[in-house]
């Protein structure tokens, strides 16, 4: 029997992930959410669509990624996770989406001036960028964990964001406050190009 705890959690992933899905920040099995409880971890599984996922469908693994309950498959991303979570040892939750404005904003090499927007600038601070790596490889899992110490947010070239926090309702935040900004700054950008016309 599972105990109050990871039940608890376990409603709270398939909350966000429903959100994160509602937001437009995923599509179909995109993206990946963890918690941290002690010495294990809550993942969501590879391949689930986050609309649809049921509080069964997640995987508990211990820290080496070993899976100690659940039928599924841990997410591709869990090296990516377990590498934050090693890297900052205060890390309760990580997320990871392909925010669609965030990523536009990267492809293009506009980059994420959050000096631009007070707020963005005040909760985000730097976002920096993780050079490139296939999804779900060590490669990658290494290349974002040399750019923790940097923000609680990094984009992933060509591919996506992660953000991490000491719970689940942080990490959302976080991920939620930096869609919400490359919105902005993508308007920004189409006035600003427009008026240099
Ligand atoms: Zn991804």
């Amino acid at each position: 029997m599972k105990d109050n705890t990871i039940i608890n959690h376990n409603r709270e992933i398939v909350t966000v992930c429903r959100q994160l899905y509602h937001k437009g920040l995923l599509a179909g099995a995109d993206g990946n959410v963890s918690v941290k409880v002690g010495d294990k971890i809550i993942t969501t599984p590879s391949g689930a669509h986050k609309g649809f996922m049921q509080e069964d469908d997640l995987v508990v693994t211990d820290l080496t990624g070993r899976i100690v309950e659940g039928n599924g498959t841990p997410s591709s991303e869990l090296a990516m996770h377990l590498a934050i979570y090693e890297a900052d040892p205060e890390c309760g939750a990580v997320v990871h989406t392909h925010a669609p404005n965030a990523l536009a904003l990267s492809v293009a090499g506009t980059g994420f001036d959050t000096g631009r927007l007070a707020e963005a600038e005040m909760l985000l601070g730097e976002v920096p960028e993780a050079p490139y790596a296939p999804p779900g490889t060590e490669e990658l899992a290494r290349s974002v964990a040399s750019c923790v110490d940097r923000g609680p947010v990094i984009m992933l070239q060509k591919h996506g964001a992660v953000s991490r926090g000491r719970n689940l309702m942080e990490a959302f935040c976080l991920m939620e406050c930096l869609e919400h900004n490359a919105r902005i700054l993508l308007m920004v950008e189409i006035l600003e190009n427009r008026r240099a016309f």
